[in-house]
């Protein structure tokens, strides 16, 4: 990153809110067309114009800031968590699924219709029991969250 950056990204704000010189838009613009970095930012800006509506940047107090991008990284990262954590779970759970019928897995007398039959059943079963445990989890964290609140 260079020393330039800070400063493009203080502008940002700024063009949103339509108080660049042209000089500055210019310059701006220039600068957009070569980093991405920016760019995703300024999207990040007019979204959050739509949402705010009239209210200026300036406007926001500081901790609506805070919470609003610890709000998206809680969302990610609770988003990420969950899908390694149901990954995880089925990769275990059907592991152990199949040491437990590999008898009739490897059985050559069974028919493989059969086998597909039993193998898809346990694998329902398995997304099935992973989304309710990740159900009762996130039930349960609510609860505590409203007892915090009282
Ligand atoms: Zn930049």
């Amino acid at each position: 990153m260079n020393s330039g950056e800070d400063k493009y990204k203080i502008m940002l704000s700024g063009y949103i809110d339509g108080e660049l010189s042209s000089d500055e838009k210019a310059e701006l613009e220039m600068h957009l067309k070569t980093c991405s970095d920016c760019r995703k930012e300024l999207e990040v800006f007019q979204e959050l114009k739509e949402v705010t509506g009239a209210m200026k940047y300036a406007d926001i107090p500081e901790h609506v800031w805070d919470n609003y991008w610890r709000g998206i990284y809680r969302r990610l990262e609770l988003g990420i968590g969950w899908i390694l954590f149901s990954i995880g779970a089925i990769i275990i759970l059907a592991c152990m699924c199949y040491g437990i019928f590999q008898n009739f897995f490897l059985n050559p007398d069974e028919p493989l219709i059969l086998k597909i039959g039993v193998g898809t059943i346990i694998l329902g079963a398995i997304f099935l029991l992973v989304s309710v445990t990740r159900e009762r989890i996130f039930a349960y964290r609510r609860d505590r969250y409203k007892e915090i609140k009282r």
